[in-house]
């Protein structure tokens, strides 16, 4: 039985595996088979310590390489269950993994329209990060397509470097806080279009426009902008933890660092649909190591640590 068993394979798994490994925990890291966030951005400028910015995939493989150093072990998986046993759980992921304490940083994955073009355009234009790519949009015209708090915190911050921001929401009323559509509605920079959808992202090297239908009309029409940000939600990758008993808020999001189950914690974009930055993700990763260090040492203290795994 291991100390200390990561799931996840971005910079939250990467982090929580470097302090445990500090900690001369051993983590075992499960990395899924597909890929994390970070690692399908290209230049992120808004982690620190990087002046010049840095892509993405490179952070991510240093922030492993970093891990790997002090000795965590990586192996590929996709958890597909999580269960207790007696002196702590059990992963499995094609095959079965025990440990005392579990970091679960399975990310979650902004959701996407699946109109043609998206995909293609993906980070030619397309983007789900405002934060991370805003800047690259000075003085254009850029689509937010929502109608939730992320959406308007989007259009929000584009502002400061497009010089147009179109909303494109498929109501004729938003979902977010009445103080963030407040904001949005008292912008001059910002349009909205109602009860639309976009049906097609059009571009050659780069978006150069979108394809959109009125819902109510059904009259459809081609939208010059250079760029499309997607604010329609995200989908935490906690399906794999049904009939675990851990405990998940409304929207499937494991609701902190410490959870329900004793000796099970959360890091990363899992536990956090607000923030969702790098940054972040490495924080609550950083703390979600500190946490299982110290439910390992008060089992040693307790004497806890060798009976309970053996009985
Ligand atoms: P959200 O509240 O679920 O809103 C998603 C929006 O996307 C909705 O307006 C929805 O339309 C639209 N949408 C969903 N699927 C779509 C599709 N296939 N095509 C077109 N539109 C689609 O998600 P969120 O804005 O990411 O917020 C998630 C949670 O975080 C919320 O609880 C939010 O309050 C919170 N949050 C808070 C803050 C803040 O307090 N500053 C900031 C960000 C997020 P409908 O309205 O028609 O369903």
């Amino acid at each position: 039985m291991d100390d200390v068993l990561i799931v996840g394979g971005g910079i939250a798994a990467h982090t929580a595996a470097l302090y445990a490994a500090r900690a001369e925990l051993k983590p075992l890291v499960l990395t899924g088979t597909g890929l994390d966030q970070l690692s399908t951005t290209s230049l992120v400028e808004n982690y620190p310590g990087f002046p010049e910015g840095v892509q993405g995939p490179d952070l991510v493989d240093a922030c492993k390489s970093q891990a790997k150093r002090f000795g965590a072990r990586y192996l590929p998986g996709d958890a597909t269950g999580l269960k207790p046993v007696q002196g702590g759980y059990e992963v499995v992921a094609g095959s079965s993994y025990r440990a005392r304490t579990v970091i679960i940083a399975t990310g979650a994955s902004a959701r996407t329209l699946g109109v043609p073009g998206e995909k293609e355009f993906w980070a030619k234009g397309v983007s789900t990060c405002a934060p991370c790519d805003a800047p690259l949009f000075r003085n254009k015209t850029v689509v937010v397509v929502g109608g939730g708090d992320s959406a308007m915190e989007e259009a929000l911050m584009l502002t400061k470097f497009a010089g147009k921001v179109i909303i494109v929401h498929r109501r004729e009323e938003f979902r977010a806080s009445k103080i963030m559509q407040q904001r949005v509605l008292g912008m001059e920079a910002i349009e909205v279009l109602w009860n639309t959808a976009v049906t097609e992202v059009i571009g050659r090297a780069f978006v150069t426009g979108v394809k959109i239908r009125n819902l109510q009309t059904g009259q459809a029409a081609l939208l010059a902008c250079d760029g499309m940000f997607l604010a329609i939600g995200h989908t935490p990758t906690t399906a794999w933890l049904a009939g675990s008993g851990l405990a998940l808020d409304a929207h499937g999001y494991i609701p902190g660092v410490v959870t329900n189950l004793p000796g099970v914690f959360a890091a990363g974009d899992v536990m956090d649909p607000r923030y969702r930055q790098a940054v972040t993700s490495a924080g609550t990763g950083c703390q979600a190591s500190l946490e299982a260090e110290k439910f390992i040492e008060h089992r040693k203290a307790a004497g806890t640590y060798e009976v309970a795994a053996s009985r």
